[in-house]
């Protein structure tokens, strides 16, 4: 998701910004004055309870924003991301948000604040005044709903400034110069969003070899948890002794381990432009594991893509690899072979389910070569990475 919340004192242009922002970027809009707005309108409760303070440059009470907020992200669950505008406007808006877009498993890109000088903003507020027909673009209540923003809305500011999320950005001059300010920092921060990629799928659908590739082709730190294990083998390490056991069985290891690999291998990678797992997670309680480690680097999983396959299919290619110089120990047992695809079918569709509720699920068929594959896993891969754009 690509979240943007749009930050500056009133008239400073938010608005019309967002319009354009909206368009460029395929965003939600929640623009937390238009909502209350339209409550009046409509007479609602809520909105009544908002006319009088609104009328009088007031700010309405954070337990009403958090309602309306919430009420508009439930109408758009497939949002590819949201423009907050006129929201978070007190630190606790902003820890609010925070906690919204974490249960969304989401974070702000950014904070990008509109700088206007204040004689700049009364005049524009004032002649705005004469055609939007708002009770709040007068006078002496622009004079009050500055000195709320100077008072209540700055410190939002540094709540930002401290997470390295906050742009000021000049918003004097023509609509489209602004607009363009604005959309080189969001382009700069897109370049630094990670992009990981979960390949899922049974044992024998090909996933080491497809997911290898796509990690080369799109520039991703490839993470397997087997090789990884399987090294620790290697070097004869504890961890490794420990994994053997249920790899050999063809049983999944216990999760203490795969956390510390997978820890370690991402530590050293601090630049990487995002991941691929692979073999990873494998049941629910490691899609939660992955999510929390992910969320420690403020990223998230992009996309779990799965390669399907008929059980017919992968026996063949098992069996097939068994033959191979890569065999391995859990390949030349048919039983071995059996129990690895029962315990994918058991524990698979939690997994699958977890992310298809997050809308991060795509299946790939695995039938023909792994060039036909991994071209159908490219394309999907192109896909979701452009949405996040
Ligand atoms: P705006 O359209 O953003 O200029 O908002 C108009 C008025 O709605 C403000 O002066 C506030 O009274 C109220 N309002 C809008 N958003 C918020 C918010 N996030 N928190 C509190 N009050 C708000």
């Amino acid at each position: 998701m690509l979240n943007i919340a749009l930050f500056g004192p009133p008239g400073a242009g938010k608005g019309t910004q967002s319009k354009l922002l909206i368009e460029k970027y395929k965003l939600t809009y929640i623009a937390t004055g238009d909502i209350l707005r339209q409550e009046i309108a409509q007479g609602t409760p809520l909105g009544m309870e908002a006319k009088e303070i609104i009328e009088k440059g007031g700010l309405v009470s954070d337990e009403i924003i958090v309602q309306i907020i919430e009420n508009k992200i439930q109408m758009n669950p497939d949002a590819n991301g949201i423009l907050f505008d006129g929201f978070p406007r007190t630190v606790v808006q902003a820890y609010i948000l925070e906690g919204l877009l974490l249960k969304m498993n989401s974070s702000l890109l950014c904070m990008l604040s509109l700088e206007v000088p204040r004689e700049t903003l009364i005049s524009r507020m004032l002649e705005r005044g004469k055609v939007s027909g708002r009770s709040d673009d007068k006078e002496e209540v622009i004079e009050i709903r500055l000195k709320e923003y100077e008072e209540k809305t700055i410190p939002v500011a540094s709540f930002y400034d401290h997470k390295k999320k906050f742009y000021p950005i000049n918003g004097v001059g023509k609509v489209d110069e602004v607009f363009k300010r604005l959309t080189k920092v969001i382009e700069k921060n897109l370049e630094n969003v990670r992009q990981n990629i979960v390949l899922f799928g049974p044992p024998g659908a090909g996933k080491g070899t497809q997911a290898k590739q796509l990690a080369e082709k799109y520039n991703l730190v490839y993470i397997s948890t087997g090789e990884l294990m399987r090294n620790e083998i290697d070097c004869g390490t504890e961890m490794g002794k420990i994994a053997k056991k249920y790899m050999d069985a063809g049983d999944i290891v216990p999760d203490e381990i795969a956390i510390r690999l997978i820890e370690t291998k991402i530590k050293m990678h601090p630049q990487a432009k995002g991941f691929i797992f692979k073999g990873y997670p494998s049941t629910i309680v490691q899609a939660y594991i992955l999510d929390g480690l992910l969320m420690r680097l403020d990223t998230s999983v992009t996309c779990m893509l799965e390669i399907s396959s008929t059980t017919l299919q992968s026996m063949k290619r098992l069996s097939a690899r068994a033959k191979s110089s890569n065999a391995r120990v859990y390949d030349m047992d048919p039983e071995i072979i059996i129990h690895r695809l029962e315990v994918y079918e058991k524990k698979s569709a939690l997994v699958a389910e977890y992310f298809q509720k997050q809308n991060k699920f795509a299946s790939i068929s695995g039938e023909g070569t792994t060039d036909e594959v991994f071209e159908r896993l490219s394309k999907t891969v192109e896909k979701v990475f452009k949405n996040v754009r």
